[in-house]
């Protein structure tokens, strides 16, 4: 098999806790090269530069990338100075289009969020008018970035044998661009016609209401930015929060898997951090390369371990983060 090359970037706070624990699990599942690259606000103090081009350029060379979490500094810690996320960096430069959030708690609960992600109301283009005293946020939504997200989606469902694909929008009110959104969701619909896929649509209101009341009815759910941003946290709350929840950034070219929480700094440092979030990144990392029975061996050992109730705090256990990382561990041995 292909040694792959994997780009490691830990980043801030308890991502430098759950990332060398991912590793770790991988190293039982293949023979990988992992090359150590930094990002985040702590790279920001040391050398000014909240990403390095050089982290950049070896994301570019890598087959995947694993990150971890970055602090976003308060604007008094910044004395004036400018910092930019760098995973929003990285999406942009990788052009990483399609934010991928399976919602799933093993048991009866088992959708998938698909988020635009690159453009919406995340372009930054914001401004003050002192005339008219209005703030305005202009909401981009452009026929490619459509068309792609939601032939993603549908690529998507029939690679993972989903039924049905549900476009969220808000069309009602926002008639040119979730219209447009909409629109195109329905033509390339037409395009997968023969796989007898399901395809449906929901207001973004609507849908809120539903993944807490009856989640069952959601497959794939592909929807902008905001919207994907703000249903993807909620249903995170379904399946016990964060420490379950891992994602993937994918784009044409490149690959990025990072858990959907943040750098937690009230829990950094304790040991206590959830591993799984990143680890289950970990295991759509290998389906992307092509390592499906790796990457299903993976999922079941994860599933075995918080069944058995092996978990951190925050899901209600009371083990270490390399504890729960060393049972991972034990179950992929028996798995494999
Ligand atoms: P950031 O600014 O980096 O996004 P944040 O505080 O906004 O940080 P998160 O880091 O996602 O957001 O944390 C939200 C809450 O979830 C915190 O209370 C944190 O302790 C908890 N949390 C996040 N990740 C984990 C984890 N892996 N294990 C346990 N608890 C976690
Ligand atoms: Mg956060």
């Amino acid at each position: 098999m292909k040694k792959y090359k994997i780009c490691v970037i830990e980043g801030d706070g308890v991502g430098k806790e759950v990332i060398p624990e991912t590793v770790r699990v991988l190293k039982n599942l293949g023979d990988f090269q992992f090359i150590k690259e930094y990002a985040g606000y702590e790279c920001f103090k040391k050398y000014g530069d909240a990403i390095p081009s050089k982290t950049v350029e070896t994301a570019k060379e890598c087959d995947a990338i694993l990150f971890g979490a970055v602090t976003t500094p308060k604007p008094h810690e910044l004395e004036g100075k400018v910092y930019r996320s760098p995973i929003l960096t990285l999406r942009r430069e990788l052009d990483l289009y399609a934010n991928i959030r399976p919602i799933s708690n093993f048991r009866d609960i088992d959708f998938v969020i698909i988020r635009e992600n690159t453009e919406g109301l995340y372009v930054g283009r914001e401004y003050y008018n002192p005339c008219t005293e209005e703030a305005v946020a202009e909401r981009v939504i452009s026929k490619k970035g459509c068309y792609r997200v939601v032939k993603f989606a549908f690529e998507y469902a029939l690679k993972h044998h989903r039924k049905k694909v549900t476009c969220v929008h808000k069309a009602n009110v926002l008639r040119v661009t979730d219209g447009l959104f909409l629109k195109i969701f329905y033509q390339v619909s037409e395009e997968y016609k023969e796989y007898n896929i399901e395809v449906n649509d929901y207001l973004v209101d609507t849908t809120a209401m539903y993944i807490v009341k009856n989640p069952k009815i959601f497959d794939v759910i592909v929807t902008t930015n905001l919207f994907g941003d703000i249903l993807s946290d909620e249903a995170s709350g379904l399946i016990g929060g964060l420490g379950l929840a891992p994602s993937a950034n994918i784009g044409d070219r490149y690959g990025l898997f990072e858990p959907v929480h943040g750098s937690a700094p009230d829990i950094a440092g304790k040991g206590i951090a959830n591993p799984l979030a990143t680890i289950l990144s970990g295991a759509m990392m290998l389906y992307y390369l092509g390592m499906k029975k790796e990457s299903k061996i993976l999922r079941m050992a994860v599933k075995s371990v918080v069944e058995k109730g092996y978990t951190t705090p925050d899901l209600g256990g009371n083990l270490k983060t390399r504890e729960v990382t060393d049972k991972v561990i034990e179950e992929v041995k028996k798995y494999s």
